[in-house]
């Protein structure tokens, strides 16, 4: 699809669109939206960066146009997401596109307090955005009426269930039963999980597969360095980092990222972090820091960066290699968003070097090493050469069995 105006939305949505800046729809959004449009329930794969918010959010705001409400009332589309954040970004994004509609977003979630929601409750509400935990809390003291809701949103379903959320969002499922839509956003529907999962929550659903991530990945230059011990890694980081626009840091623990704060700290770099058990205001504070500019350089664990959407990230640095290929393309996920280009760049020790192996092997796509002149590593590459003894040593085998099937012969 070229543009947004062959999808049937009114000049309200278009012009928020237009405003924002997205051109075209993305692949999940040619897909989803028209389905959903024509009230159907949508089962979706598709990851954080395809634009899937939009493929939910377009639709429900369409529906809440046609169908304007004659009275104030409770909320009228649910979404649910994993975290709290997550559940912010979503409620802003459809905020942003609801700009020119009368429409009423709100968020629930852990980390405020009762009083401040309960101000919120008692208000007309459209699209509520909620974590599984929270909103739980609120229905079961009568505080949140489900019986209003049209349209259920699970969003990153996976993670939900990978999270433990499996069983109240079925509860909140059976809450919301006089709806007459849903649509399920997972990141995969690979293996049995979500999909039986979304058997008891959907009723005859489309399926759409946006199979955006080699397409999306295609656009992430990555490469790798490598690197002899930490001073040599240091000094590669600077390196990246004058190339580097807006980048996120990706270390293994907070110990690491305490560590690298101050090195940068030394080196008079200014960075922002994120990491496990932060208080939810500062960890506000630190999003919203990078999100406006004010700082370009983001120090993160995987844990801590879950589920956050953090647009126009031009660099993905692995400080530390991750422990596994996914976790490496979750995180290099995070730059080359909706047709942007981005670059992933690994700083690899001795150590990691089957790891980034693998990763090539797991993506069937290699990851080039690339140097810095004047700061080439010193060590030798330790798999290469064990390959090298291993072809040797098969050489040898082979030729040893040919000369013994030769005496066979004879
Ligand atoms: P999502 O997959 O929903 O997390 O979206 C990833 C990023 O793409 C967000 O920053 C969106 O604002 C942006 N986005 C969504 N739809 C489009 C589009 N059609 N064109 C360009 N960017 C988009």
């Amino acid at each position: 699809m070229r543009n947004f105006s062959e999808l049937e939305l009114d000049s309200e949505l278009l012009q928020a669109i237009e405003e924002i800046g997205y051109e075209r729809p993305t692949a999940v959004q040619t897909e989803a939206i028209p389905h959903a449009l024509d009230g159907r329930d949508v089962l979706a794969s598709a990851p954080t960066g395809t634009g899937k918010t939009a493929a939910f959010l377009l639709p429900m705001l369409q529906h809440l146009q046609d169908f304007p409400r004659k009275k104030p009332g409770p909320a009228r589309v649910l979404v649910l997401t994993p975290t709290r954040e997550l559940a912010i970004q979503v409620a802003d994004q459809a905020r942003a596109l609801a700009k020119y509609t009368s429409l009423k977003i709100f968020t629930i979630t852990g980390g405020i307090s009762y009083d401040e929601h309960a101000e919120l409750l008692g208000k007309t509400q459209d699209i509520v955005v909620a974590t599984p935990g929270r909103l739980m809390e609120y229905i079961e003291a009568e505080r949140f009426d489900c019986r209003a809701i049209e349209c259920l949103i699970l969003d990153e379903a996976d993670r939900m269930l990978d999270m433990g959320f499996g069983k109240i969002v079925e509860r909140i499922h059976n809450e919301c039963r006089w709806r007459r839509q849903s649509l399920l956003f997972s990141a995969t529907l690979e293996g049995k999980g979500v999909r039986d999962f979304s058997q008891g929550i959907l009723n005859e659903p489309v399926e759409v597969n946006a199979e955006p991530p080699r397409r999306e990945r295609k656009k992430i230059h990555q490469f790798y360095y490598r690197c002899d011990d930490m001073a040599h890694k240091l000094a590669l980081l600077q390196e990246v980092l004058k190339e580097a626009d807006r980048t996120i840091i990706f270390v293994k623990t907070r110990e690491r990222l305490a560590e690298l704060r101050d090195q940068l700290a030394s080196m008079k770099i200014n960075c922002c972090w994120l990491q496990g058990e932060m208080a939810q205001a500062s960890r506000n504070n630190t999003i919203n820091r990078f999100r406006s500019g004010d700082i370009n350089i983001m120090l993160a664990t995987d844990v801590a960066a879950r589920g956050i959407d953090l647009p126009d990230v031009s660099h993905v640095i692995n400080f530390d290699m991750p422990r596994t290929a996914d976790v490496y393309l979750h995180r290099i996920g995070r730059t080359a968003r909706a047709g942007k280009k981005g670059t992933a760049v690994s700083l690899v020790e001795a150590h990691d070097q089957s790891q980034i192996e693998r990763v090539s092997r797991y993506m069937k796509e290699d990851v080039p090493e690339r140097f810095v002149e004047g700061m080439r590593p010193k060590h030798k590459k330790a798999s290469t050469v064990k390959k090298k003894k291993k072809k040797d040593t098969k050489k040898k085998d082979a030729k040893g069995t040919a000369a013994k099937k030769k005496k066979v012969k004879k």
